[in-house]
């Protein structure tokens, strides 16, 4: 009762379930990828989830996001 279950709220790039929480750093992503990756489409101006084949280097990535 004095504990409610946090919301969800579903990863706008893989659909996965995100709790609402403070925990969740990345909401309403589920990960830092998937909001890399949801920005870099509207930069592209194109929605599409890359092919595992064309993995892009992480620290790429987040040295290029500053
Ligand atoms: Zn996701």
């Amino acid at each position: 009762m004095s504990t409610p279950k946090p919301r969800t709220v579903a990863c706008p790039t893989c659909g996965k379930a995100v709790e609402w929480t403070p925990e969740s750093r990345y909401r309403p992503f589920c990960s830092e990828r998937c909001k890399l990756i949801d920005l870099g489409a509207w930069a592209n101006e194109s929605y599409r989830v890359p092919a595992e084949e064309e993995t892009p280097n992480d620290d790429e990535l987040r040295s290029s996001g500053h």
